[in-house]
């Protein structure tokens, strides 16, 4: 039995992203730390493609892809899904996208997941964006967003805050000992956060911010 790691190897020098590879900056925080809000400004003001891989599951699942129940299982839990699912579904979209730079949002959420994208698609990171935010606030967030989310209860909302920080923290402390962590207080309202990605983006952006 094949390995991502094993399929990644014979594919290297055909995949469609080895020819090209586009900018990556993964946008990571906590649930409920504001991360698509701000990504939706980023690509207003600088020009990326927004890929939530959250969004991408939940299209896979809706599309009645054989993949569906199993996913809608892992989301109803707070679980994170199988590195391979995911990886095709952010792979597709930016093959299929005609852009040069991509904000990845939710995506590592974990060391596997990580490991496996950049070998898999031979990209690493330009940097990383990490929403910084209490629990506290990230819970009153999410139980008054209202966006009809399955995952959007009290219990599995504890799920996933305890997946972020048992799984997802290492990703970001890897990136963090390559010096590739740009944090941001995500605690302050959206306009002032806002400021702080700004500030980020201005100065390694060819568009220039309006
Ligand atoms: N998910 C996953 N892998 C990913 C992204 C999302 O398994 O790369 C699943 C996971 O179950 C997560 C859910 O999708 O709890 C919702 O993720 P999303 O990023 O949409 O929301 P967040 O929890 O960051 O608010
Ligand atoms: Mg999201």
């Amino acid at each position: 039995m094949g390995t991502v790691f094993d399929a990644a190897k014979k594919e290297e020098t055909t995949s469609a992203l080895s020819i090209e590879k586009p900018k990556v900056v993964f946008v990571l925080g906590g649930p409920g730390s504001g991360k698509g809000t701000q990504c939706a400004n980023i690509v207003e003001h600088f020009g990326y493609t927004h890929l939530s891989a959250g969004d991408l599951l939940r299209a896979e699942i809706k599309s009645g892809s054989e993949n569906g129940t199993m996913i809608q299982n892992m989301i109803s839990e707070g679980k994170i899904v199988p590195s391979e699912v995911t990886i095709k579904l952010l792979e597709k979209a930016i093959v299929e996208i005609d852009n040069d730079k991509f904000l990845i949002d939710g995506f590592p959420r974990n060391e596997e997941n990580r490991a496996a994208f950049e070998l898999v698609t031979g990209i690493v990171p330009e940097f990383v964006l990490f929403f910084d935010c209490s629990e506290e606030e990230m819970e009153r967030r999410l139980l008054s967003r209202n966006q009809g989310r399955v995952d959007d209860n009290i219990d599995t909302i504890r799920k996933r805050f305890k997946v972020f920080v048992e799984s997802s923290l290492a990703v970001i402390e890897y990136y963090n000992s390559k010096g590739k962590v740009k944090k941001i207080d995500a605690a302050k309202p959206v306009g002032e956060v806002f400021e702080a990605v700004k500030a980020i983006f201005a100065p390694v952006s060819d568009k220039v911010a309006a």
